[in-house]
């Protein structure tokens, strides 16, 4: 028990070890006659795994309650709904995504730190930390990383897989003809979706299903880029929400976080942020931290806790901090005054100086 330091901090082991059990009792409710192996596939148990839910997650649910083919496949992935002590689900909603592509660690990380800490006032949050949780299974042959990133956190030894931007070819069952192809793994080129289409099309299409289900009003899709990319330090908006955006910028840049504002276009079919904004009325917006491990070839000995150029605590702590900037910015504009407002959040001063207490 000397692992849990963080009580005076806030955090729950029990209550998070109470949101295993409920969603293991959930999962195994939803297939009676199935153990549980069969009932949820490995890949979303190890996604379940890496998240240590606060006590504000009210409920563990799943992609495939959106889109039921994805049941028992390795596209299913945990989904965590985190709402005000008042429950009510008439709120509107926000969704933030980690996880799109499984190598981009500090998405992962700051969707999850959401899981840990994250207390609406008068919204309904919604994460999904491994938005394709059969990424996060596979090491990318051609641009390998670590296993893992480990963290040795308050709540305890933490890892954090580090993946492919790719679906496992495993996992997919549409044949891949040529090298352009590979798209067809690519969660963000397949958006919105296809109900029918590849297992991975399926996901993108259970993520807009709920999207317009559970009345998402902002949502976030956070990735990472190469350092020759030119994508790192991004923020992409939808056009029909980029002064929200712009605003975030701004206040943002007074906690010491500088990032470009980009918006979509036409060359983004496919993309999270064009498609969510284009086809839903929510606000749509991904962000883009530097990882210095996309590079070609990889860098499977690269430290991401320490690297000098862009630390974790960095990263993450500008995820974290953009997001919270931007949903002030919807608080302040909306009509309806303080809606997205959410507490509890580490920032990125806490981030560098304490980064494990919040793990
Ligand atoms: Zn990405």
């Amino acid at each position: 028990m000397a692992y849990y330091k963080a009580h005076s901090v806030g955090y729950c082991p029990l209550l998070s070890f109470l949101g295993l059990a409920l969603a293991l009792l959930s999962a195994s409710a939803q297939a009676p006659s199935q153990g549980l192996s069969q009932a949820r596939h490995p890949a979303f148990l190890a996604a379940m795994a890496e998240q240590r839910p606060g006590k504000a997650v009210s409920r563990i649910g799943a992609l495939s309650e959106y889109q039921p083919a994805l049941k028992g496949t390795a596209l299913d992935s945990p989904v965590y709904f985190i709402e005000p002590q008042d429950p009510n689900p008439a709120l509107p909603a926000i969704l933030i995504l980690g996880g799109s592509h499984g190598d981009e660690i500090a998405g992962v990380a700051a969707a999850s730190l959401f899981v840990s800490w994250a207390r609406p006032s008068a919204a309904r949050l919604i994460v999904v930390p491994r938005a394709n949780a059969s990424a996060a299974t596979w090491p990318d042959p051609d641009r390998p990383g670590p296993q893992a990133v480990y963290i040795s956190g308050a709540s305890g030894d933490r890892s954090f897989r580090y993946g492919s931007r790719l679906t496992k070819p495993e996992d997919e069952t549409t044949p891949e003809l040529s090298l352009a192809d590979r798209d067809l793994r690519n969660l963000n080129r397949l958006h919105p979706g296809d109900a029918q289409g590849s297992k991975t099309a399926q996901a993108a299409a259970a993520i807009f299903a709920l999207i317009i289900k559970e009345n998402v009003k902002a949502a976030f899709d956070l990735h990472e880029a190469s350092p020759v990319s030119g994508l790192a330090w991004n923020i992409i908006a939808h056009p029909k929400n980029l002064t929200y955006a712009a605003m975030g910028i701004l206040a943002a840049d007074e906690r010491g976080v500088r990032m470009v504002l980009d918006q979509s276009r036409d060359t983004h079919r496919g993309l999270s942020h064009r498609e969510w904004g284009q086809g839903s009325e929510t606000a749509a917006y991904l962000i883009e931290t530097l990882n210095p491990g996309q590079v070609s070839g990889g860098r499977a000995d690269m430290d991401h806790l320490d690297n000098a150029v862009a630390p974790l605590w960095k990263r993450v702590g500008i995820q974290v901090e953009t997001v919270l900037a931007i949903l002030s910015a919807h608080s302040e504009m909306d009509s309806q005054a303080g809606w997205a407002e959410i507490r509890g959040m580490p920032g990125l001063e806490d981030l560098k100086h304490e980064f494990t207490k919040y793990f």
